[in-house]
């Protein structure tokens, strides 16, 4: 019988880097997927149904949460966002190591049903410099970056229950840091 895959969780507030740390890890790490989770939320201009996301209505969300499909899922700023357990329980089973890229709420679901399961939160440098980041995106109010910030906060506040923290000050050097816990887990 096929060893079983492994399951990382990596969350990390938005303007850590995530996503470029992210794409980096699965280019050189061949080996570990990328699961694609559901959301409420509209698609942003060049994401596609089935690739970035699977979006779907607050009633067909609604309607997977009663029937129990979801492994875990948590609202996010006003939008729902899952993952379903069928995916992931036969990824790991075909021995397929597989990422979640989740926020907190979600991380900690996985932890409870999901002992054996490894997860990473990526930190900023500092709040400054995360706050820096989110302002020189330049695409939203002070309110949203306010809440985004408040979001951030409570975000690292959770970060203390997870296995592994990194910082991601130095791309390279994140990225070092995040392939060596993925090769120790595997
Ligand atoms: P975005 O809307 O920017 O793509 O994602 C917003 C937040 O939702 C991010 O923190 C992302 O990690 C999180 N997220 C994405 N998919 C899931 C999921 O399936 N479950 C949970 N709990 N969070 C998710």
């Amino acid at each position: 019988m096929a060893k079983k895959g492994k399951l990382f969780v990596i969350s990390g507030s938005s303007g850590v880097g995530k996503g470029t740390l992210l794409k980096e890890l699965l280019s050189v790490h061949a080996d570990l997927k990328l699961s694609i989770s559901c959301t409420t939320r509209l698609p942003r201009p060049g994401e596609k149904d089935g690739t970035n996301y699977f979006f779907v209505s607050k009633e067909e969300f609604e309607n997977s949460v009663k029937k129990g499909e979801f492994l875990e899922w948590a609202e996010f700023n006003g939008n729902f966002y899952g993952t379903k357990e069928n995916y992931v329980k036969k990824t790991l089973a075909e021995g397929k190591n597989l990422i979640l890229e989740i926020e907190t709420k979600g991380a900690l679901q996985i932890k409870e049903k999901i002992p054996d399961a490894v997860l990473i939160f990526i930190l900023p440098p500092s709040l400054e410099e995360l706050e820096h980041r989110l302002r020189g995106r330049n695409t939203e109010d002070e309110t949203a970056i306010r809440n985004r910030l408040n979001e951030a906060f409570r975000e690292i506040e959770c970060s203390k229950f997870y296995d592994y923290k990194v910082t991601n000050d130095d791309l390279k050097k994140a990225l070092t840091e995040l392939t060596e816990i993925i090769d120790k887990n595997i």
